[in-house]
């Protein structure tokens, strides 16, 4: 079933083409490389020299009947994480002489498993490293979790009277909210929520940025964004607390300019704009303490270090800097205290350490045995075809002439839209039709095969590829396991995490298991470009061909519905031991239908019952069997107390 022709199988293959063909060395950030055995393995430490084979690792899960699609979570690399973005910033305070310090916090929305949100909280500890809210749930969570006392909770969203008395009172037990108002009308709700609780609560004020930002979020800021007060709303703000006597419990400003920021030159720009509002803002009478720089630290998916909507241009340690020399600049002009710097970066905690896998069921293919007969063919398009492709044969042999190539690939197509015409007029059979589409993948084939990969992207030779391409069969839904790729065609990095001592001959793509059209993974990343196939092996009978979707830990199961009743996969939490060997910590099990069922109000036992009094009928009628409808019914009731998904 390959795509190309057996010659072309390579016994020089090593890991350095594997690791060429998926850049694995560039995305990644250094905890995902391939082994001596051709696995990918996972360093989750840069300072340590743990590691371990994610495949062995899987196969192992596999035995403790924890199956593909399986989310494993390496609690090391989220620890690892958080290490270095307080260490980015530590160096920048040291380096600019700053005095004052960082103290993040992470934004729930970004994953809200408590398993999650427990690990944060007990890895940022030594900063203590806080949780952003935005939502009243995520306000509960945020104050069940949270326990120490130094930690900020910082509330966002859209804020009802029920909010604002929640995270007032929250203060007596010793925690400290901050409520950030975003809107103008929140203003009057927390003066009246105060004056009837006779408590108060720390504030902060969210400032619409007018700088200009880039890539997908862009609307999250400027003048028209959704979120914030402009300038005039912040000085009436200030007026109306003032008047409240408030004034002395506004110590935030807050901003945040959207996600996957690519272009340090934004981050700049808003960073300078924020600091002067800071700065305005202590002018005017506020004993301001902190400034919240937000999310938006964005993440290298493709390894390219561009500016790119899945790439940044700066490392993190240019972004700790940045921030804190730019507002150290403003307060040193303006002689005002330098701020304690907050940021909410949740997409570059959290993304790498989570490691998406699944299995691939089945393929579908050209044809690669296509049989040209010595007979001569009774129509004269199929030996035009025919023709054309014996010159692309007699052409290959010499020097390329990619000329050449594309007039005669242009003209393989026309005689195979003739061919369509000739069909549907009544001039061609089955048979001959079928041939005439054997005989243009086989010239296809001829091209991919002689050409190099860069002469194959020509816009007029496009299509071979696609032509040739073969579909693997995810064992997944794309809707609930990485949704961002269907709705924002957000690209992550996918890459079989075995077999990288083979050459991948195939080029392919994934469909999922929805029976939707836009099931489909069909972008990847090559080296800064996209492409729409990735190379793949030709999977072996009876073994698993696994597939690792990487650094999609942030958003992506929070935003996965049920789409088709696909429910939760398996997720487990992985600790590696320092001989690396490692620990299975919580497994999250995945949904079984009857759950999926019953969270949208299904009852799984009316539901049997209803198929039940179907087959007593059906019985009743000589249709089925006792016997039938007994083995119907316990299929039925075995499925639904099992996975969603395909297993044995
Ligand atoms: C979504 C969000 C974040 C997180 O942004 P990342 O780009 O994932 O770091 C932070 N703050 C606010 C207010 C948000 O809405």
């Amino acid at each position: 079933m390959n795509n190309f022709e057996p010659e072309k199988l390579n016994k020089n293959w090593t890991l350095e083409d594997s690791i060429a063909t998926y850049n694995i060395d560039k995305w990644g950030d250094q905890y995902f490389s391939i082994n001596s055995n051709g696995n990918i393995s996972i360093t989750p430490e840069k300072k340590s020299a743990k590691i371990i084979d994610l495949f062995k690792l899987v196969e192992e899960l596999k035995s403790r009947e924890i199956n593909t699609p399986l989310i494993i979570r390496f609690n090391d690399i989220l620890k690892d994480r958080i290490n270095e973005l307080h260490e980015a910033f530590s160096k920048a305070i040291k380096t600019y002489e700053y005095n004052n310090n960082y103290q993040g916090v992470f934004p729930v929305k970004c994953n809200q498993q408590k398993n999650v949100l427990e690990k944060i909280l007990e890895f940022g500890e030594p900063w203590n490293f806080g949780l952003e809210v935005g939502s009243k749930s995520e306000l509960l969570i945020g104050l069940s979790l949270l326990e120490n006392q130094n930690s900020l909770l910082i509330c966002n969203g859209y804020k009802d009277t029920k909010y604002i008395e929640v995270a007032t009172l929250a203060r007596k037990l010793g925690k400290n909210p901050i409520i950030v108002i975003e809107q103008k009308d929140e203003v009057k709700r927390i003066i009246e929520t105060v004056k009837n609780l006779k408590a108060k609560p720390l504030l902060g004020i969210r400032a619409k940025l007018s700088s200009k930002s880039s890539g997908r979020w862009s609307k999250s800021v400027g003048d028209n964004s959704k979120f914030g007060l402009s300038i005039p709303e912040i000085m009436s703000t200030i007026k109306e607390l003032k008047e409240a006597n408030l004034l002395n419990e506004v110590k935030l400003l807050h901003f945040h300019i959207g996600s996957q920021i690519s272009d340090i030159a934004v981050i700049k720009d808003s960073l300078q704009e924020a600091s002067q509002i800071y700065v305005e803002l202590c002018k005017l009478g506020a004993p301001m303490k902190y400034i919240d720089v937000g999310g938006g630290l964005g993440i290298d998916f493709d390894g390219t270090k561009t500016s790119s909507n899945t790439s940044t241009n700066y490392s993190l340690q240019n972004y700790a800097n940045d921030v804190i020399a730019t507002i150290k600049d403003s307060c040193q002009v303006n002689n005002i205290d330098h701020p304690t710097v907050i940021s909410e970066s949740g997409r570059a905690i959290i993304s790498h350490c989570s490691v998406l896998i699944f299995n691939v069921l089945g393929t579908s293919h050209v044809s690669s045995e296509i049989k040209i007969s010595d007979e001569k063919p009774k129509s004269l398009i199929i030996a035009n075809l025919i023709e054309t492709f014996y010159q692309l044969k007699k052409l290959t042999k010499k020097k390329v002439n990619l000329s050449e190539i594309i007039e005669l690939w242009n003209d393989a197509k026309k005689f195979k839209e003739d061919c369509l015409v000739a069909f549907r007029l009544g001039f061609l059979n089955l048979k001959e039709r079928a041939q005439a589409e054997e005989l243009t993948w086989a010239c296809a084939k001829e091209i991919a095969n002689n050409l190099d990969s860069d002469e194959i992207i020509h816009p007029d030779l496009f299509e071979i590829t696609e032509t040739l391409a073969s579909t693997y069969y995810a064992n997944l839904s794309i809707f609930k396991s990485i949704p961002d790729s269907w709705a924002i065609n957000q690209i992550f990095p996918i890459i079989p995490i075995h077999r990288h001592l083979e050459e991948p001959l195939c080029k392919g793509n994934f469909a999922d298991l929805t029976c939707d059209s836009d099931g489909k993974l069909n972008s990847f990343i090559d080296n800064g470009k996209i492409k729409s196939l990735l190379n793949l092996h030709e999977p072996e009978q009876n073994k698993d061909y696994l597939i690792g979707i990487f650094m999609a830990g942030a958003y992506q199961e929070a935003l996965g519905n049920f789409h088709n009743l696909f429910g939760n996969t398996n997720v487990i939490h992985i600790d590696i031991n320092q001989d690396n060997s490692y620990k299975v910590k919580n497994i999250i099990k995945e949904n079984s239908k009857s759950e999926i069922l019953e969270l949208l109000d299904y009852s799984s036992k009316t539901l049997v019952e209803s198929i039940r009094i179907n087959t007593e009928s059906a019985i009743d009628q000589r249709h089925l069997t006792i016997k039938e409808a007994r083995k119907l019914i316990d299929q039925i009731e075995t499925s639904l107390r099992k996975s969603s998904y395909l297993s044995e």
